[in-house]
């Protein structure tokens, strides 16, 4: 479904990411760990270009990411072409991003409206389904302020499904929940990855991630440093580094 090869990005003279790779097929929920400042949100932002890379290729479902040159750095080729990709990657941020002067409800359907056309009727229905699937249909006509961490995540998972993504990005969407609140999203999650949704979750629950991914990706110093199916690689890391980072000394 998602296919990212040799992604590089520098910020000034510091290369975050060296070259990073990832293939998800369909129904793949990939987690990606490493220490803080590894490069796992830059790569995520590369992915769905609220970065752009300074090389490599993102290809969804097939079609690549256009990019060209431009005073010597890399530009998308076509803003439509990258809008378009957007909304068939839609992604769940640490700090949920909703919009706070609108409801609930409005939050889940504006961008359904404004950016995939649909009419305000089917939006609403959308809408509605799905804040009922993550368990927060009563919470409609609140305003953000007005919920828990953890319920304006479940909205933000909302508003990020009823765009009928075809991959789901997560940047660490526990990491800003009080501890009694985190389990009601990673339930949330996990019923998501049970449906057969392809995910790439940026994530420090290890317990979550070996349960619910399919394929681990360690991060360390702007690389890929250990990979495989969790379990695996839980129980026997190829790098001493992420052997360290799994004992919480990295
Ligand atoms: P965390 O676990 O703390 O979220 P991370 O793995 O997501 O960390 P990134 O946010 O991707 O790490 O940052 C990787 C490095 O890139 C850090 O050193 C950060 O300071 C730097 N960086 C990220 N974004 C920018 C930017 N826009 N300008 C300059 N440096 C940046
Ligand atoms: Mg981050």
């Amino acid at each position: 479904a998602l296919d990212v090869r040799s992604i590089r990005k520098s910020f000034g003279s510091h290369e975050v990411l060296k070259g990073i790779s990832l293939a998800a097929r369909e129904h793949d929920v990939v987690a990606i760990l490493g220490s803080s400042g590894s490069g796992k949100s830059t790569f995520l932002r590369c992915i769905n270009l609220l970065e752009t890379p300074d090389g490599g290729e993102v290809r969804l479902k097939g079609e690549l990411i256009r990019m060209r040159q431009r005073g010597g750095m890399l530009v998308p080729a076509d803003m439509k072409q990258v809008d378009r990709i957007r909304s068939r990657l839609s992604m769940v941020f640490q700090q949920f991003n909703l919009w706070q002067h609108m409801t609930i409800l409005e939050n889940v359907t504006a961008a359904q409206i404004h950016v995939l056309g649909r009419d305000r009727k089917s939006a609403v229905e959308k809408a509605e389904a799905m804040l009922a699937k993550v368990g927060v249909a009563d919470k409609r006509g609140h305003y953000p302020g007005q919920l828990s961490g953890g319920q304006q995540q479940r909205v933000a998972i909302a508003r990020a499904l009823a765009m009928d993504p075809e991959v789901m990005l997560f940047d660490e969407p526990t990491s800003a929940l009080d501890p009694e609140l985190v389990n009601e999203v990673l339930k949330v999650m996990r019923d998501l990855a049970a449906e057969g949704r392809t995910m790439l979750i940026v994530t420090h629950e290890m317990g979550f991630a070996r349960e619910a991914a399919s394929h681990m990706l360690f991060l360390h110093q702007g690389l890929v440093e250990d990979e495989g199916p969790p379990r695996e690689i839980m129980a026997n890391p190829n790098s001493e580094r992420f052997r360290q980072f799994l004992s919480g000394s990295l």
